[in-house]
């Protein structure tokens, strides 16, 4: 697989260090970087200008820390490459707003795959010959943890592609297993993670909390606990009844593509342990206050994605 990767930004940066560091260096066949997003106009007139000089043939195009009219160069870098499969992962909320996405993929011919992950650490595989492959080292977190009372070793089968959980995998050997969960968290903000603490209003959340749910979630699909959950109390759950279930409307989660809230087939709520970040939205949200934080050892389901 040939990539070429359009890049901005010290985020740009990170990510092609991360997938060039982690194993993908020789499939970079190219990069073209853009000035920061403070340098560029917010509105562009003629894309034109913008559009990079040498384009090598490719088959994924990658573009990322790009902000606004830019990212409308991905159509005519598509087409001279004659790439297959686009990704844009969405580190910021006022990056790439829905309406330009919109104006992206309409741009595109119908058989181009693109994707806007959100945050990039939330790519899991799609279907797609080339975005797939690249999930095969690069996405949603997914580790193999030895364990006894402590961590003894980790290793990554899919990691964020900034590299944070390379970095999460050699730094938690040694804590006890309780602890792994916390632990891991606080070595992704050491890093740091890149991704924006801006609200994102799409999901009521910042997209640099998005990306810790995915990383703790990965440690808690391993392990198969958690220590700390939202649980709702099914025998006062209101949703089979008159509530518009509100939690599920409100869960950042949910509104960025992961499962955590479902109801079940009476309409009930149910909340996943496993991908649920305990950010509390959903407590404030249900106007019955039947979700609440348990703070004890809780089953969470292991799974293969
Ligand atoms: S908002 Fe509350 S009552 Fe309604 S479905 Fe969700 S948990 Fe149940
Ligand atoms: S606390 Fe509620 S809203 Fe927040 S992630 Fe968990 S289920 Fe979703």
């Amino acid at each position: 697989m040939k990539i070429f990767i359009l890049s901005s930004g010290e985020y740009g940066s990170k990510i092609v260090n991360g997938i060039a560091n982690n194993g993908f260096a020789g499939k970079i066949i190219g990069m073209h970087e853009f000035p920061p997003s403070e340098e560029l106009p917010e509105f562009i007139e003629d894309i034109s200008e913008y559009i990079p000089e040498n384009i090598p043939k490719a088959d994924l195009i990658i573009a990322v820390g790009i902000h606004g009219d830019v990212n409308m160069v991905i159509p005519e870098v598509v087409e001279k490459s004659n790439a297959k499969s686009v990704i844009v992962p969405i580190y910021h909320p006022q990056q790439v707003p829905i309406g330009l996405q919109n104006e992206i993929k309409k741009s595109l011919d119908e058989e181009i795959a693109i994707v806007f992950p959100k945050p990039f650490c939330s790519l899991l595989p799609i279907g797609d010959k080339f975005i797939d492959e690249f999930t095969t080292v690069f996405g949603k977190p997914k580790f193999e943890i030895q364990t006894d009372k402590v961590v003894k070793s980790v290793k990554v089968l899919r990691g964020a592609p900034c590299g944070s959980s390379w970095y999460i995998a050699e730094n938690i050997i040694g804590t006890p297993v309780d602890d792994a969960e916390f632990e891991a968290n606080n070595k992704l903000h050491n890093f740091p993670c890149s991704s924006s603490m801006n609200i994102d209003n799409a999901t009521g959340d910042t997209i640099l909390h998005l990306a810790s749910y995915r990383m703790k979630e990965a440690i808690k699909r391993t392990l198969g606990f958690t220590n700390r959950a939202a649980v709702v109390d099914e025998e006062i759950c209101e949703g089979s009844g008159g509530c518009e279930h509100f939690c599920l409307n409100s869960c950042p989660n949910v509104l960025s593509g992961t499962n955590t809230i479902s109801l079940k087939t009476d309409g009930k709520a149910y909340i996943d342990p496993g991908s649920c970040g305990v950010c509390e939205i959903c407590i404030k949200e249900c106007p019955y206050g039947v979700i609440e934080v348990y703070e004890e050892k809780i089953s969470v389901e292991k799974d293969s994605k």
